[in-house]
């Protein structure tokens, strides 16, 4: 039988196991869906939805509300589903075989993969005992390499550390560079209004965290109106579908609903950080709705072990090259979180 073509490591890929538990804490999705307000209202929209038409190709409403919600141009924004396929969409346009990417690692893994499945080439370089870009390193590291496109994710997946973003100035020169902002509005940075008027800086946004939509597979992201028009031209024909539209257009009529969301869990990742600190573990400040922390006394993956025998799902990063023994949390409901912790007060 026909291999697939060479270079895609098949068989690897995106992996965060779903195992059947109580508490889910490990892939960083909002525990509360949207509301049955805001649903009913897309349920009216779908009815009188022309569904035998293809939908608008260029999804021009939505972009029309993304733009107004952060006061750039409709021009200026690209949609897909989900950011995992707008990342694609800018590695099919601007990576490939001639072409060389790169992150600095630990980050998340869709860079590395995504460029892989696009033929691009991956540098993964290293960041400071920190588990900070370190500016000057990083200068050297992509102008050796010529690197062409570089991620950024800031807050940083899995360490839920924000960047200094005049990096992504310094690094830019001839080359795009992507900031990923999956887990904007769960800080106080905004880097759609630091990447305005930067030609080579492109943001990525996403429905599956702040929006509490991971399953409706939205993303989008916000750049120059040069190399938006790119990115429409290479994705697919009508790649964005009508029923998705009408939510996520939908979504932007109840931001307030979203901002008491963010605001609930960021007051309770804080309630989890501070109960870190009185527990023998160490941990990274998070801006995230996660946190990354590591056991002081016992073996990581031991812990995570020991946390799903209570029915408890963290993502289990211990064996990970640079984050010996960490685990990571996904701040849950407030009872979720209170479980986690009770079982943490009791292992450790
Ligand atoms: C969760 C996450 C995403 C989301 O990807 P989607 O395809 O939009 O669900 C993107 N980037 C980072 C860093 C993430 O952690």
């Amino acid at each position: 039988m026909i291999e697939p073509r060479p270079g895609l490591g098949v068989g690897g890929g995106y992996h965060s196991p779903q195992l059947d538990v109580a508490v889910r804490l490990n892939t960083n999705e909002s525990p509360f869906g949207p509301s049955v307000e805001l649903l009913d209202k897309w349920h009216d929209e779908i009815l009188n939805a022309n569904l035998n038409r293809y939908p608008d190709r260029s999804a021009s409403k939505l972009r029309q509300v993304i733009s107004d919600y952060h006061g750039v141009s409709p021009d200026s924004v690209f949609v897909a589903n989900g950011s995992n396929e707008v990342i694609q969409t800018i590695l099919l346009t601007y990576g490939g075989p001639e072409r060389r990417s790169a992150s600095f690692e630990p980050t998340y893994a869709m860079y590395e993969t995504i460029s892989r499945t696009t033929g691009t080439n991956y540098f993964a370089f290293e960041r400071d005992e920190n588990l900070l870009i370190d500016t000057n390193k990083a200068l050297s590291d992509f102008d050796e390499n010529s690197i062409d496109v570089g991620f950024i994710c800031s807050p940083n997946n899995p360490t839920g550390l924000l960047e200094d973003l005049d990096i992504a100035i310094r690094l830019s020169g001839d080359r795009l560079i992507v900031i990923d902002e999956a887990y904007g509005q769960f800080n106080e940075v905004d880097s759609i209004q630091f990447a305005k008027g930067r030609a080579e800086l492109l943001v990525v946004r996403t429905f599956s965290k702040i929006w509490s939509m991971a399953g409706l597979r939205v993303g989008y992201c916000i750049g120059d109106p040069r190399v938006i028009a790119n990115l429409w031209s290479v994705c697919l024909p009508y790649h964005f579908d009508t029923s998705k539209a009408k939510l996520a257009e939908l979504a932007f009529e109840h931001v307030d609903e979203m901002e008491a969301r963010v605001g609930f869990l960021r007051s309770e990742r804080d309630r989890i950080m501070d109960f870190f600190d009185t527990i023998p573990v160490t941990y990274w400040r998070s801006s995230a709705n996660f946190i990354l922390f590591r056991p002081d006394s016992i073996d990581g993956h031991k812990l995570w072990e020991m946390l799903l025998e209570r029915s408890i799902l963290v993502r289990d990063w211990s064996r990970w090259p640079r984050l010996d023994n960490c685990l990571r949390v996904t701040v849950g409901s407030a009872h979720e979180n209170d479980l986690f912790m009770e079982a943490m007060s009791d292992i450790l």
